[in-house]
This record gives structure tokens, C-alpha cells and sequence, in this order.
């Protein structure tokens, strides 16, 4: 059974594995059957434990750094130095690291996970990206990052924005839409729906990340729960997907 969808559009560059999770091969019960990665959703830990396992073995992940997840635009700088262990992982929505030994990651049902690649220096991002956080620029404050500590240039870098909830189904009230059209132009609005696909695209392009090295998936989390959870389709009571990325060994 495939328990994780590999991201192509950033291994093509042979340089750095990055995956999402999916919500089979794992031993949670309902309503968070059966892969759930999430230790914030209140299901049994030791389940959570035994699923983490099963995708690391599956994986080949090793040396996993991840954050607590407020629905900021936080950047969190990952070295050996400061290593954050799981009860101490710090607050945050995103992780970027230059470490070849460091994996990153971001759990997610609906919210969507950016995976950053930077091809011309070691540097990697992810960053999870709700509409809070999309609002708030996670995305480009990510890449930000990346450039103050690496180096890293908006022009070098391949982005892919993982499994989702899409517009077809991200219903939202009328001044949240007013808010984001204002923010990010119409092209956001599909009626009544939001794409925060396009909110992410766009300002990824105000910072000049070329339009080609942009990716979405063709994936709607919540048309798609015989996959993935979602938030929304599920009324919040499920699991979570974990997104992750780390560069190769040798490259
Ligand atoms: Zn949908």
C-alpha cells in the first residue's frame, strides 16, 4: 500500500526528497484512521509514535525537525546547534535549514504546505500555509529567510504548494474575501470561494520567483478524503498529514 505521494516536482531536480504523507498503512482508529502524524488532535499517542515509524521506515527519514503550529508567519532557522527536541519544538509555521542532515516538516489537513528548494545553494524551506499564514506572507517571509541566512534568491528558487483544500470546495465569508482580494487582487475569488493557491502564487511572484519554478497540486484535500484528510470535509475531527523535505547526501 502507498502510504506517502512523493512531491516530482521537486525531486525532478535530483537534489533534495520531498512527500506528503497519506491517510492509509497507519493504526489510528476513526475518526483519525489511520496514518495520523499529528500529536496536537488528541488521538492516542502511542498510535501517533507507531505511525511516525511506519512512515520513517517507509521513507528513509531520519533526524526530523518540525514546530508547533499557531497559524503564524514565524521562521524557525534549524542547525545543529539548536536542535529542538518534540516537547520543545518552538513555536512557529515554518522551518528552513542549509543542514544536508536535517529533514523539515509541517503537518497539515487542508492548510497548504510550501516546499522550498533553493537549487543554487544547500538551503531548503517548508511552511505551512492556512489562510491566517497565507495572509500573513509565509511563504515569501520563508524565502526571506532562507536569503538572510543562506543566501538564497527568490529566482533560484522551485516551490511546490502540496495537497490542499482548493477553491472548489474553501468557501469563505464575504469580508474575509474582501481582505484577501484587497491583499492579493481578484484573481483569488472564484465566487464565493477562495483559492489560497493563487494568494500564495501571487505574491511568491511579487517577490519574483519565476512562474514556471511555481508548482500546485492537482490534489483537493477535501474532495479527495479517500486520501487525505481534511479539516473541513471532516468537521474537525481528524488526522494530519506530515509534509516533508530534505536535501539528498550527495549533490
Ligand atoms: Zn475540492
Amino acid at each position: 500500500m502507498k502510504i506517502y505521494h512523493p512531491i516530482q516536482e521537486i525531486q525532478a531536480s535530483g537534489i533534495a526528497t520531498a512527500g506528503i504523507s497519506l491517510r492509509h498503512g497507519g493504526v489510528s482508529q476513526a475518526p483519525y484512521a489511520s496514518l495520523n502524524l499529528g500529536e496536537h488532535v488528541n488521538d492516542d499517542p502511542n498510535a501517533v509514535k507507531k505511525n511516525r515509524k511506519i512512515l520513517f521506515q517507509e521513507t528513509g527519514l531520519t533526524n526530523l525537525h518540525y514546530c508547533r503550529q499557531i497559524h503564524s508567519a514565524f521562521v524557525v532557522h534549524v542547525n545543529n546547534e539548536a536542535r529542538p527536541v518534540a516537547a520543545h519544538a518552538p513555536e512557529a509555521d515554518a522551518l528552513v535549514t542549509a543542514q544536508r542532515d536535517v529533514a523539515l516538516g509541517i503537518f497539515t489537513a487542508d492548510c497548504i504546505p510550501i516546499f522550498v528548494l533553493d537549487v543554487e545553494t544547500p538551503a531548503i524551506g517548508i511552511a505551512h500555509a492556512g489562510w491566517r499564514g497565507t495572509f500573513a506572507r509565509i511563504a515569501v517571509n520563508t524565502i526571506t529567510q532562507m536569503g538572510t541566512h543562506f543566501g538564497t534568491r527568490p529566482n533560484n528558487c522551485q516551490i511546490h504548494l502540496g495537497p490542499a483544500i482548493q477553491k472548489c470546495c474553501y468557501t469563505v465569508s464575504t469580508e474575509l474575501m474582501t481582505q484577501f482580494t484587497a491583499e492579493f487582487g481578484s484573481t483569488v475569488a472564484n465566487g464565493t470561494n477562495l483559492s489560497l493557491q493563487t494568494a500564495n502564487v501571487n505574491q511568491l511572484l511579487e517577490i519574483g520567483v519565476p512562474p514556471d519554478a511555481i508548482s500546485v497540486s492537482e490534489f483537493c484535500t477535501a474532495c479527495r478524503t479517500d486520501l487525505f484528510y481534511s479539516h473541513r470535509a471532516e468537521n474537525g475531527q481528524t488526522g494530519r498529514m506530515l509534509s516533508f523535505i530534505r536535501r539528498n547526501a550527495k549533490n
